[in-house]
């Protein structure tokens, strides 16, 4: 029996699970520095083909590139910091220098401030696909994380006025990283105030229902036509790229929430109407959930001191 031959746990979960839904990759049992990729497909009746594919060399080049976006970002965040504090040095100037450059300093600070975000996001992600995999379980009181994520941003200062926000959640919690969750959570709030007129709402809500744990996040914004959602959690995918830096948007957000949903063996919906609003759901398998602790019974007064 193939199970007794290749004994990773990996693998044997793809085979036990018996659905067969893509592929898994694997150390090889002959050598440890070679990469499987394996496939199994029904092949016949009662029988299934099992396809290896040696892709070490695939895996290789895709960690240099991840060790190349990690170590560029991260060499771009000391100069940053060191112009960025240079720019508002000089904004403050008394010497008259301010005055004359008012208007430069002023972009400069605005897109070394960019500079900055991009360069936290993409750390950020680099950070999500080294954990990759791993199990992160915490206990996440969700709750509490949303009120806290609503409050900052309602009091977000926007030119343009922050829309109505409404928070319901229910007290389910979840095993889970919390950093990263929050980050998530804080993207797609924060994605639905970017995309949504002052006049409009924003409702986030967090329940149970028999798809396990949902987080929904709906606004009556501006919307994305059906043939963008597809691609809206790629790196850098904007649907208008000079409306969403002018929000002050990195293109990173979706790409760090899916990544942060796959970590929690989550995943993301997405539906929207151009012109009538979005909503982006979060949807957290049972097995995430954390139980809920038991109601403490009811004291009984008589026994409360001074009753
Ligand atoms: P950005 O930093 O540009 O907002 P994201 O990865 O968070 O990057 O989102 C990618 C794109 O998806 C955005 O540029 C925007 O076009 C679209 N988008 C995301 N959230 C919403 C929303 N709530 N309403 C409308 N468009 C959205």
């Amino acid at each position: 029996p193939i199970r007794n031959l290749l004994r990773t746990p990996k693998f044997l979960e793809y085979v036990n699970d018996g659905a067969f839904r893509g592929s898994v990759e694997i150390k090889s049992p002959a050598d440890d520095h070679t990469r499987l990729s394996i496939r199994i497909v029904p092949y016949g009746e009662h029988q299934h083909l099992l396809l290896a594919q040696d892709v070490t060399e695939r895996h290789r080049l895709e960690r240099v590139r991840k060790d190349f976006v990690a170590n560029v970002s991260h060499e771009l965040r000391t100069p940053l910091t060191v112009i960025s504090g240079f720019i508002e040095n000089l904004r403050h100037d008394e010497s008259g220098c301010a005055e004359r450059w008012e208007r430069a300093l002023g972009l400069m600070g605005q897109q070394s401030a960019r500079m900055q975000r991009i360069v936290e996001d993409l750390l950020l992600l680099a950070s999500l696909e080294g954990t990759q995999g791993l199990t992160p379980r915490e206990t996440v009181e969700v709750r509490e994380m949303l009120e806290e994520i609503v409050e900052e941003c309602e009091a977000m200062d926007s030119a343009d006025g922050v829309p109505r926000l409404s928070l319901s959640a229910e007290p389910v919690r979840v095993l889970g990283n919390i950093h990263q969750l929050r980050s998530a959570f804080t993207n797609l709030v924060t994605n639905a105030i970017k995309y949504t007129p002052a006049g409009g709402s924003i409702s986030v809500r967090w329940f149970t229902d028999a798809r396990g744990g949902v987080l929904e996040v709906t606004d009556t914004g501006e919307g994305v036509a059906a043939e963008h959602l597809p691609r809206l959690t790629e790196r850098f995918y904007r649907v208008d790229a000079g409306r969403s830096r002018e929000k002050g948007g990195t293109g990173l957000g979706l790409a760090i929430v899916k990544h942060v949903l796959q970590n929690h063996g989550a995943r993301l919906e997405m539906e929207s109407e151009v012109g009538k609003g979005s909503c982006f759901r979060c949807v957290f398998p049972d097995c995430r959930l954390a139980p809920v602790a038991p109601v403490p019974a009811r004291a009984d007064a008589s026994n409360i001191p001074g009753t």
